[in-house]
C-alpha cells in the first residue's frame, strides 16, 4: 500500500478547515481528509439549513399573528418545493465553493473516509497516510436509541430531515433539546401536526429553570407535548408509523407519518478508529485533550465536537484557532472558554451565557429580572412571554450569568458576553447609555431591577 507523508494532516472539513488554512498558509504539506461535503454539520446538516428554515418559519409566524398589528392577512400557500430549493441551492454551492478554495498549492484533498491503522497512521482508500501533526476534528452525528422494532421503520434525524421532499401531515419528535425545539418550531408552522415525546418533565432541561419552564408552557400550546413519556416499541402501519408510548405507567399509541429522533450526539471517533492509537477517549467516546487542545499523544491534537467540550460551532472555531496557534507557533495558549454563550433559535428564541440559577449553590448571588412587556420596545412587538433574567455576585457585583426568553435574545445577549468576557460590574452596564426605545432597554433594566447597595450617578 502506498504510504503519503505529510507535515499535517486534518481530519474533516468542518471548524477543522481553520487549521488547514493556517497550515496551508505557512507553507507547511498538508492533506485535508473529508468523506462528505466540505463545511461539515454547521453548514450542510446543521446550524445554517436549520437557520434558512426557521427563517421562513419566522415569516409565516409574523404573518399568521398579522391582526394584532390591524392587519388582516392570509396565508395563501407554503411552496415546500420552493423553501427547500432556497435553503439547498445556497448551502450545496457554498459547500463545493469551499471545496475549491481549498484546492490550493499546498493542500491535498482526499475525498474520503479515514480510519487510523496505527499510532499516526490512517488508512484512507488504498493509501497510508502520515503526519508530522495530525488534527482530529472529525464531529459528532446523531445519537440513535434503542427502540424496540426501529430497524423496521423509516426515521429521520437531523442529518436528512431537513431535505424532506413531501410535508408530512404530522410528525412525532423525540426529544426535548434544542435541536427538537427548533425543528418543531419549522415543521408547525409549515403546517404539520407536531407531537413532542420526552421523558423528563420539562423541555430544554438544561437552561435556566424558569426559562425551561416558560418554554415549556408555551410549547404545550402550539405542540401536542407528551412530558414523562417513552417511545416503547415502533411499527410500519401502512404508509405511516405506529409509536407505542407509555406515560406514567399508562400505554397510548400514536400514529405518524414521520418519526424525527432528536436525542443527542455521539462522537465519530468509533468510525475514526481511534482506538487502534493510544489517544485517549472518555467512556462516551469523546476524545480527551489538555488546556492546549494536543492530546496525550504528541503532535496529535483534537478540535470541535469530538472533544465533547460545547458541541457549538463558535466553540469548535475558538477551539481551531488556539489550535492552530498551540501547535504553529512558539507561544503556547491555554483555551480560555469564559463566557461562552449559547442560543436557540425557537420561538420565542432563547440566549444565555454563564451560570443558571440552579448552578449557583455556593456562590451569593443577587437577582435582577425584567418584563419585554414592560418596556416601551417590548410593548409594540407585543412580547408578552419574554423576559431578561440577570445573576450578579453579591459580592464583586460581576455578573455570572443572563438568561434570555423573546424576541432577537441571541442579539441581545451581546452586551452582556461583552461585559462577562472584560469582567465588568453591574455598574459599568448599567452607567453605559442604552438606545430608547430599543430591545435592548429589557436588558438594562433586568440590571436596574437588581437589589444592589449604592445606586449609580446618572
Ligand atoms: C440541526 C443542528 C443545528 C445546529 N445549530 C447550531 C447553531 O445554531 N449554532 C451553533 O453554534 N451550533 C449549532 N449546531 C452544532 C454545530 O453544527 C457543530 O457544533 C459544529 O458543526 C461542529 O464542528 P466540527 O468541525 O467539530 O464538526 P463537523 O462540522 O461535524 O465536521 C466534522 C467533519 O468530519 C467528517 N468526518 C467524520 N469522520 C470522518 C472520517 N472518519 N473520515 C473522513 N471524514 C470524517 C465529517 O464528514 C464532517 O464533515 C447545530 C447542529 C445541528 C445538528
Amino acid at each position: 500500500m502506498k504510504k503519503r507523508e505529510f507535515d499535517v494532516v486534518v481530519i474533516g472539513a468542518g471548524s477543522g478547515l481553520i487549521i488547514s488554512s493556517k497550515a496551508a498558509e505557512l507553507g507547511l504539506k498538508t492533506a485535508i481528509i473529508e468523506e462528505r461535503e466540505f463545511g461539515g454539520t454547521c453548514l450542510n446538516r446543521g446550524c445554517i439549513p436549520s437557520k434558512m428554515l426557521i427563517h421562513t418559519a419566522d415569516v409565516i409566524e409574523i404573518i399568521k399573528n398579522s391582526s394584532k398589528f390591524g392587519i388582516n392577512s392570509k396565508l395563501d400557500k407554503i411552496d415546500w418545493n420552493k423553501i427547500q430549493k432556497r435553503v439547498w441551492n445556497t448551502i450545496d454551492s457554498s459547500a463545493r465553493n469551499i471545496e475549491k478554495g481549498n484546492r490550493e498549492e499546498n493542500i491535498t484533498i482526499f475525498k474520503k473516509r479515514a480510519e487510523f491503522v496505527g499510532e499516526r497512521l490512517l488508512k484512507v482508500g488504498n493509501e497510508l497516510i502520515t503526519g508530522k501533526k495530525i488534527f482530529i476534528c472529525a464531529g459528532t452525528r446523531p445519537n440513535i436509541p434503542e427502540i424496540n422494532g426501529l430497524d423496521k421503520v423509516k426515521y429521520y434525524t437531523s442529518d436528512n430531515i431537513m431535505r424532506l421532499k413531501k410535508l408530512p401531515k404530522k410528525i412525532l419528535v423525540m426529544g426535548g433539546g434544542y435541536i427538537s425545539a427548533e425543528l418543531s418550531h419549522v415543521f408547525a408552522s409549515v403546517g404539520s401536526e407536531v407531537t413532542i415525546v420526552y421523558r423528563g418533565e420539562r423541555l430544554l432541561k438544561n437552561e435556566d429553570k424558569e426559562i425551561s419552564e416558560t418554554y415549556t408552557r408555551i410549547a404545550s400550546k402550539k405542540y401536542n407535548l407528551m412530558l414523562n413519556t417513552n417511545i416503547i416499541k415502533v411499527s410500519k402501519k401502512d404508509k405511516s408509523i405506529k409509536v407505542e408510548l407509555e406515560q406514567k405507567g399508562k400505554k397510548k399509541n400514536l400514529i405518524t407519518d414521520i418519526l424525527l429522533l432528536t436525542t443527542g450526539r455521539i462522537p465519530n471517533s468509533d468510525i475514526l478508529k481511534v482506538k487502534n492509537t493510544n489517544v485517549k477517549v472518555d467512556k462516551k467516546g469523546f476524545i480527551l485533550v489538555d488546556e492546549y487542545l494536543e492530546t496525550n499523544v504528541k503532535g496529535v491534537y483534537a478540535i470541535g465536537d469530538i472533544i465533547g467540550k460545547y458541541l457549538l460551532k463558535h466553540s469548535a472555531n475558538l477551539e481551531a484557532g488556539y489550535c492552530a496557534n498551540n501547535a504553529f507557533s512558539d507561544s503556547k495558549i491555554k483555551i480560555d472558554y469564559s463566557a461562552m454563550p449559547h442560543a436557540i433559535f425557537t420561538s420565542p428564541q432563547i440566549a444565555s451565557v454563564g451560570f443558571t440559577e440552579e448552578e449557583l449553590k455556593e456562590i451569593k448571588y443577587l437577582k435582577g429580572k425584567y418584563n419585554y412587556y414592560d418596556t416601551g420596545m417590548g410593548m409594540a412587538i407585543e412580547d408578552k412571554d419574554g423576559f431578561v433574567k440577570v445573576l450578579v455576585d453579591a459580592n464583586s457585583k460581576k455578573i455570572l450569568g443572563c438568561h434570555i426568553i423573546g424576541s432577537d435574545a441571541p442579539t441581545l445577549i451581546h452586551e452582556v458576553i461583552v461585559a462577562m468576557k472584560n469582567n465588568l460590574t453591574i455598574s459599568d452596564l448599567i452607567k453605559t447609555i442604552h438606545i430608547h426605545p430599543a430591545l435592548n432597554e429589557v436588558v438594562l433594566r433586568a440590571f436596574l431591577s437588581v437589589d444592589r447597595e449604592g445606586k449609580e450617578e446618572f
